[in-house]
């Protein structure tokens, strides 16, 4: 199967939007081994939309279209694929639920032409928008496969998963399974120069790093005729990869970091607790995502004054004064203090200078402290978190709480390692 990917919006020909939609689609063909070999971006025209549209068939057998499914006069993607395949358009009347029902739950008015958004071309595979109202299509026709998807990346991210990849596993008589590796600690080029003599031969199956703020995943893409085969493909892959990667490794298939640590405190009963200045509450916010992470956290405490950190966290007004706010004296006092104040096994704490202001030689902009007590394990970390960027406050507060949530997750695992019930502190 030979694909390529044809990008519809004028806004994408006069750059004023980037094209991601392009970028995410070629990386999730090439994770399941669908060879792309070209793409292409045409205004909101039909003509010249048809004219591409026999380009690209005369060379693919497979192009997936993003954009131009809206209900306005300017989206003509649908009518012209339809053309295209020689199809009438008809009332798709399960997409004509789907679109009443967005509406009724969101309160808003449906016009006449959201209810064009329900015609789709005669024999189309219509594809479910879980975020939007305009339905996916599937055109099948000799050999020839047109899938039309929306333009926000949102809905069209969703239906690629939920419906796209699962159609392409029909069409190839494949399976595909991927695996996350999650990594913190080591940036995506350092990942990508470590891994790239193995990544860059596997081809069943693939490997590929995602950059996220102060993470990489890498997805292990393995394709076979059932899911075990595929497993076992991918599987002794994972397993390599992540042996060469070391303990920068928090886990595969785990979500997230606040996933990870609230799953390692509930596997062994641990509960913990957070006293958290320059973020603010975002190591909180972050591990309350987690469903069902009532059963392991005991209390969140904003310590922005020092008279709270004083009075609520009982950290010393002499070391305040003597080490000030930001130090790592400070912040193994606030970690203590939350886990006494909660009565929690662990606590975590952030103490530093998010910026723009405040900095000074010797306490720049980005230095952080994140501290960890328990009855096992104690320690603080000295963090220097800028990058030299013009507004990184938020960038610093949240790598902040990414290494809160790691410092967390290794006490919980360590907490196994070592038989703390028989110790006495
Ligand atoms: P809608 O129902 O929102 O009109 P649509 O399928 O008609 O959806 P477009 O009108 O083409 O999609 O685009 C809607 C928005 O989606 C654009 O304004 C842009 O923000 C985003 N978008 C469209 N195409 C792309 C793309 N290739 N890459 C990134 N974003 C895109």
């Amino acid at each position: 199967m030979k694909a390529e990917i044809l990008c519809v919006g004028t806004e994408i020909l006069l750059g004023d939007i980037v094209n991601t939609n392009a970028a995410y689609l070629a990386r999730e063909l090439a994770a399941i081994g669908v060879p792309v070999y070209h793409q292409s971006v045409v205004g909101d025209n039909p003509g010249r939309l048809e004219a591409q549209l026999r380009d690209s068939f005369g060379r693919s057998d497979l192009v997936i279209l993003t954009g131009g499914l809206g209900p306005t006069y300017d989206d003509l993607t649908k009518e012209t694929a339809a053309r295209y395949f020689g199809r009438d358009m008809v009332m798709d009347e399960s997409s004509l639920r789907s679109i009443e029902a967005f509406f009724k739950k969101t309160g808003r008015e449906m016009t006449d032409n959201n209810r064009k958004q329900a015609l789709i071309p005669e024999g189309a595979v219509v594809f479910q928008n879980h975020c939007g109202t305009a339905p996916g299509l599937a055109l099948e026709a000799g050999g020839r496969t047109a899938i039309l998807l929306p333009g926000p990346p949102r809905e069209m991210q969703m239906m690629y998963e939920t419906g796209v990849r699962p159609y392409l596993e029909r069409l190839s008589g494949q399976v595909f399974l991927s695996r996350t590796i999650h990594i913190f600690g080591m940036g995506e080029s350092a990942v990508e120069q470590k891994l790239r003599p193995v990544i860059s031969k596997m081809e069943n199956p693939t490997a590929a790093p995602y950059a996220k703020t102060g993470e990489v995943q890498l997805r292990v893409t393995a394709r076979a005729s059932t899911s075990a085969e595929a497993a076992r493909l991918a599987d002794p892959a994972v397993q390599q990869l992540s042996e060469a990667l070391g303990g920068v490794v928090y886990g595969v298939d785990v979500g997230s970091l606040q996933k990870a640590a609230v799953q390692a405190l509930r596997e062994r009963g641990l509960t913990a607790a957070t006293a958290e200045s320059c973020t603010g509450g975002l190591v909180s916010k972050r591990i309350t995502e987690v469903p069902g992470a009532s059963e392991v956290f005991g209390c969140g405490v904003c310590s922005y004054a020092n008279g709270i950190k004083e009075k609520l966290l009982g950290v010393p007004h002499a070391v305040l004064e003597a080490r000030g706010a930001v130090s790592e004296e400070t912040a193994a006092a606030m970690a203590e203090g939350a886990a006494r104040l909660a009565g929690a096994d662990i606590g975590v704490s952030t103490t530093g200078i998010a910026g723009p202001g405040g900095g000074t030689a010797q306490k720049p902009v980005g230095l952080v402290y994140v501290g960890v007590w328990s009855r096992w394990h104690r320690e603080v970390l000295r963090l220097e978190l800028a990058r030299g960027q013009a507004e990184e406050r938020e960038q610093i507060r949240y790598l902040a709480s990414s290494h809160a949530l790691h410092a967390l997750w290794r006490t919980a695992l360590m907490y196994q390692k070592e038989r703390v019930d028989e110790t006495v502190f």
